[in-house]
């Protein structure tokens, strides 16, 4: 573990060259770890918490802003915020504008801001959506993730189904101009017509943004416990298949791009934040886990610590503590500059690449491109290369020949 030390500057203690270096980034997160229960399918940092955890989770914010502001500069003025968690909706209005408004102090902040709170529609009403809105939150994200009161009770979610139906309404009644909903696919025993038919209530409540998940059971998390392999009834790998590609088609019907592998968006209302991190800018990531990518030289990836307790000691004792400190090399850079390019719809920029890289990246891997390209996987053009939709769904194995 390594404590950051000095203005606009770290050592990473440990590191083979152990030299001085400038850091820079252009978005921040804010991890709120605190849910009102856990979810069983949950494998974020997050636990269930009290008025009082979220109270003091925003002083330990505020104090590790200023710590870090003393240690990192922004490259801009911030493109975006990103309240993430955990349920940051527990957080009261007047909270959420402390930590809005202290942000744009240290670092300054765009004037076109993307400002995103993460909210589960079961802790919001009309008084703290309007409050949110007030506050500087300008972009809502629902975790609705079903619209089935069976599915939701099975999944843990507190809120039922009308509740998330309500929040929406309300978000786009208080003022939110963009707003966005997660929904789940290959629930246990869900079948083609459910699904379709969760799609076709979503677009109904005419979100701006959809992102789509289906259903994993990861380690060490509830499910994994409480269900053996194989016990939870779970569709099987093509049926989640062409329930992705349902989506594709049904949102793609309603007027959404398909930017990214997992997210939908109404023309103009893609999420700057996230495209951000697929698009390798600079993000400082604060709270408990939070993880940053610095652009320095080829970048600088690390984490906070994972447990909440760890995480605010080292705030409460005057100094940030990180770990998993990865200094990337060329090759870790040109990889990423790949993967994370291919998870979007507009692909990777043979010319961008080329500025970063100074090689074209059509011909140092051809051999890559000629056999995805065979294989329907890819598209490649004069200016750049793109999943096509089959890509879109086996995008592991496109990645992997990059990596
Ligand atoms: S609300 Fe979200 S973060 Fe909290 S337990 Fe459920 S899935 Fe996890």
């Amino acid at each position: 573990m390594v404590v950051y030390v000095g203005r606009y500057y770290h050592r990473l203690s440990g590191d083979a060259t152990g030299s001085l270096l400038a850091l820079m980034f252009s978005r921040l997160y804010l991890h709120i770890p605190w849910c009102v229960a856990k979810c069983g399918y949950c494998a974020f940092t997050s636990r269930q918490g009290a008025a009082q955890d979220l109270a003091d989770t925003t002083e330990l914010l505020l104090q590790e802003m200023e710590l870090a502001a003393g240690q990192f500069r922004a490259e801009v003025p911030l493109l975006s915020l990103y309240l993430g968690g955990g349920t940051p909706s527990l957080l009261t209005p007047e909270q959420v504008e402390r930590l809005i408004t202290r942000s744009c102090q240290l670092w300054g902040h765009d004037p076109a801001i993307e400002i995103t709170l993460e909210a589960n529609p079961g802790t919001v009403s009309r008084a703290t959506l309007a409050g949110f809105h007030q506050a500087g939150v300008n972009r809502i994200s629902l975790g609705v993730q079903s619209f089935s009161d069976d599915m939701l009770a099975l999944l843990g979610r507190v809120h039922s189904a009308q509740q998330a139906r309500d929040a929406v309404v309300i978000a786009r009644a208080v003022g939110f101009g963009s707003i966005g909903l997660d929904l789940i696919c290959g629930l246990p025993g869900q079948s083609l017509a459910d699904w379709r038919q969760q799609l076709c209530i979503a677009v109904g409540l005419e979100p701006d943004h959809l992102s789509i998940y289906n259903l994993t059971i990861e380690d060490a998390t509830p499910f994994s416990h409480r269900y053996p392999v194989g016990t939870l009834g779970l569709p099987d790998d093509d049926c989640t298949a062409t329930m992705l590609e349902l989506a594709d088609t049904a949102l793609s019907t309603a007027g959404f791009e398909h930017y990214e592998l997992a997210n939908y968006a109404r023309p103009g209302k893609r999420s700057g934040h996230n495209c951000g991190y697929w698009r390798r800018d600079g993000y400082l990531g604060m709270g408990p886990s939070a993880h940053s990518f610095l652009r320095d030289g080829w970048g600088v990836r690390f984490c906070n610590p994972d447990r909440y307790e760890a995480w605010a000691a080292s705030i409460r004792g005057g100094q940030r503590s990180v770990q998993d400190i990865t200094r990337l090399t060329r090759e870790d850079a040109c990889a990423e500059a790949i993967f994370l390019g291919l998870r979007l719809s507009e692909g990777v920029c043979f010319d961008r690449f080329e500025q970063q890289f100074g090689e074209r990246l059509e011909i140092v891997r051809r051999d890559q491109v000629l056999k995805l390209q065979k294989a329907g996987l890819l598209d490649c053009g004069l200016e750049r290369m793109a999943l096509t939709r089959k890509g879109m769904l086996l995008s592991n194995q496109v990645f992997v020949e990059f990596v």
